[in-house]
């Protein structure tokens, strides 16, 4: 069952902070991969760290994904759910 109060993958698999898997790709990048190991798509987006002192993370979500998400539960709470979900993803990478 699809919620408005959560994002979905293509395959199926419920998106939030807490499932998600962020790899670490380099000094100022991040992958954002999805939870299911059997996924087709995998990578949801990425992060770039903007500043080392004082960070600030720049996310890009897979224009896949977000299609996927406005078909869902329509553009207005896909728009609410992916900001929350970035705001929720720099906060965790804040504390890595
Ligand atoms: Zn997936």
């Amino acid at each position: 069952m699809v919620t408005e109060r959560n994002l979905s993958c293509i395959c199926g698999a419920t998106v939030d902070v807490s499932s998600l898997i962020i790899e670490r790709i380099g000094e100022e990048y991040y992958k954002i991969v999805c939870p299911s190991p059997k996924c087709p798509l995998r990578e949801l987006g990425f992060v770039k760290v903007i500043c080392h002192s004082n960070p600030k993370f720049e996310v890009k979500l897979s224009r896949m994904f977000k299609d996927w998400n406005v078909l869902l539960v329509g553009r207005e709470s896909c728009d609410r759910l992916v900001r929350d979900l970035l705001k929720q993803i720099s906060l965790k990478l804040r504390k890595f």
